[in-house]
């Protein structure tokens, strides 16, 4: 599904990705995690051409996205992808953050873009927000809604940028336990996370980075029981 070779990315003389390869296939739940600023949101914005890698080569289902020739739009309607503060559009209510993509991008109809949001948000248990607007959402209940949105475009790939970082801690499970389901259907999923549980009950590898390199990709019980790295034990145990 994923085929990252020797991936670098600059800002300006800031070398941030150092040499990233990485292969995820379909249906695997890939956690990355490590210290800040070692280069984990600068991948996975590489990955839909959110930024520009200085060199190397992505293949999102063989197809080259750096090559100038592919179309980037619809590879990134493949690819859903999930933040930290949700951005969800203020002005617009749940039923219409979900069913703009759909309607704008795919050209599906108002009937049909509607009853698959509907269907989204009885997904992640939020069918009676669908007049809400975002302000008067939790945050867990927006970061679902986030999540719903990213699945109405029926992508099957999303990456996940520390989903749950800015939410109260009460509100993480919420959102955990909808990711979880994801999971469960296959979905292959990119997930930055410092949640522990979830890269060791959820996912299938995970990826350490640490200075813009990979340190470490392993299953992800054997990266919590045999780390290789000194680094990884010592960040594991500040976090732990
Ligand atoms: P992480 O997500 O692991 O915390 P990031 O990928 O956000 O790390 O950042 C890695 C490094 O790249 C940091 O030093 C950050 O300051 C730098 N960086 C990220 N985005 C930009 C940008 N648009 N311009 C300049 N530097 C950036
Ligand atoms: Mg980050």
């Amino acid at each position: 599904m994923i085929k990252i070779n020797n991936l670098e990315k600059s800002f300006g003389d800031l070398e941030v990705l150092k040499g990233i390869d990485l292969e995820i296939k379909k249906g695997e739940v890939v956690s990355i995690i490590g210290p800040s600023g070692s280069g984990k949101s600068t991948l996975l914005r590489c990955l839909n051409k959110l930024e520009e890698a200085t060199k190397g080569s992505i293949k999102i289902k063989n197809q080259d996205i750096l090559l100038k020739s592919t179309n980037i739009n619809k590879v990134r309607e493949n690819i859903g992808m999930v933040f930290q503060h949700f951005n969800l559009f203020p002005h617009k209510n749940v039923l219409e953050n979900l069913t703009i993509a759909p309607l704008k991008v795919k050209n599906s109809s108002k009937n049909i873009a509607e009853e698959k949001a509907l269907d989204l948000l009885r997904k992640v248990g939020l069918e009676d927000k669908k007049n809400a607007y975002p302000n008067q959402l939790s945050g867990g209940q927006k970061q679902r809604i986030a999540i719903a949105r990213a699945l109405a475009m029926e992508p099957e790939i999303i990456l996940f940028d520390e989903p749950t970082s800015a939410l109260d801690p009460e509100m993480v499970k919420e959102v955990l336990d909808v990711m979880k389901s994801l999971a469960k259907d296959g979905m292959t999923m990119v997930v930055v996370t410092h949640e522990m549980g979830f890269a060791k009950s959820v996912a299938d590898r995970v990826i350490f980075m640490d200075k813009g390199i990979i340190l470490e990709d392993k299953s992800s019980e054997e990266f919590f029981e045999n780390p290789s790295h000194e680094r990884t034990r010592d960040f594991l145990d500040k976090i732990l």
